[in-house]
């Protein structure tokens, strides 16, 4: 057991802020090609930025991660044995956490 207070899911070990960068950053050099009339530059610039993105995506590994904590855990094997992110585990955490958070703050109920 990797950690006691969770159960775990994988997911890919993916950042979807370097996503979403490299997207805007080749939306942004795109447009200031378009404004130079250079029209062939600008396809090759959004055809690459949607091309790393790509690639990034199917080159990266996978990670586990706890629904309970967010720990994550990575360069492990049998990461097979794992189930993919659940949505309705999720959300027994989370509601299981607030619930707790709840308590703590008003020790005595409302
Ligand atoms: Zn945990």
């Amino acid at each position: 057991m990797l950690c006691a207070r969770g159960e775990l899911f994988t997911r890919k070990d993916f950042s979807q802020r370097l996503g979403l960068t490299i997207i805007a950053v080749g939306f942004i050099a795109a447009t200031i090609t378009w404004a130079w009339h250079m029209p062939l530059a600008t396809y090759a610039i959004l055809g690459l930025s949607a091309a790393i993105d790509f690639t990034l995506f199917f080159v990266v590994g996978n990670l586990l991660e706890c629904y309970n904590c967010h720990a994550e855990f990575r360069g492990l094997e049998h990461l097979g044995e794992f189930q993919a992110f659940n949505l309705e585990t999720h959300e027994r955490y989370r509601q299981q956490s607030a619930r707790l958070r709840e308590a703590t703050e008003n020790p005595r109920g409302p």
